[in-house]
């Protein structure tokens, strides 16, 4: 087999966000997709799954698949865009109802809902689109909701050196929903918190109700 296609995966340290305008373009890459191996492992796994690879149907499939999971599995470069506080604002920044798709890590099947980020400004503010894709780049691996929703408070905070920093994550996830217990529906919560949206009952409180936290 010749590995015909490599592709980059931009390994970081919780996501190795930059602060200043520079492209993300990391050198760090010590990681790669083999999109030939993969297929191979795809068309082998689904023989074994008692699949007939001979049919319309599934014969480009093992190829589509593995393309597919390259793409879940691969987080896009970004650069985290911020601006001096020139005004100092100092209350809640949110953005609600921020769509995400991720990957559980336990059994490779999708979890989807919705995040809600928050912060409150320190020396700097971020463009607001960035809120959506530090979710997305996160989101971009095998992944679970706890560690998810913490990695994005986290790397707010490590970047933005924020007075405070929250996020909420609701999401279905169809490893419940269509194996194992099938409960339908059930969606998971998760909640990080830091700086004075943890510590600040007033913040706190105003956190919760503007994203819908019982
Ligand atoms: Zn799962």
């Amino acid at each position: 087999m010749t590995i015909s296609q490599l592709h980059p995966v931009f390994v970081d340290q919780y996501g190795g966000l930059r602060s200043d305008d520079r492209e993300r373009v990391d050198p760090a890459v010590d990681a790669w997709v083999d999109l030939d191996a993969a297929e191979i492992a795809v068309a082998d796994l689904l023989v074994a799954l008692g699949q007939d690879l001979d049919t319309e149907d599934l014969r480009e499939t093992p190829r589509r698949v593995a393309t597919a999971l390259a793409e879940l599995l691969t987080p896009q470069p970004f650069s985290m865009t911020t601006f001096a506080n020139d005004e100092g604002y100092d209350e809640l920044v949110v953005v609600r109802d921020i769509a995400f798709h991720s990957l559980c890590a336990h059994h490779l099947l999708p979890f989807i809902g919705v995040a809600h980020v928050a912060y409150v400004p320190g020396e700097r503010i971020v463009g607001l689109s960035k809120l959506a894709r530090v979710v997305e780049h996160f989101a971009r691996r095998p992944q679970l909701q706890e560690r998810l929703t913490r990695q994005v408070a986290d790397a707010l905070e490590g970047e933005l050196t924020p007075r405070g920093v929250g996020v909420a994550m609701e999401a279905t996830h169809l490893c419940m929903s269509l194996r194992g217990v099938c409960v339908d529906g059930a969606r998971t919560r998760t909640t990080a918190v830091r700086g004075v949206v943890r510590d600040d009952p007033a913040t706190r409180s105003e956190f919760s109700t503007l994203v819908g936290a019982p």
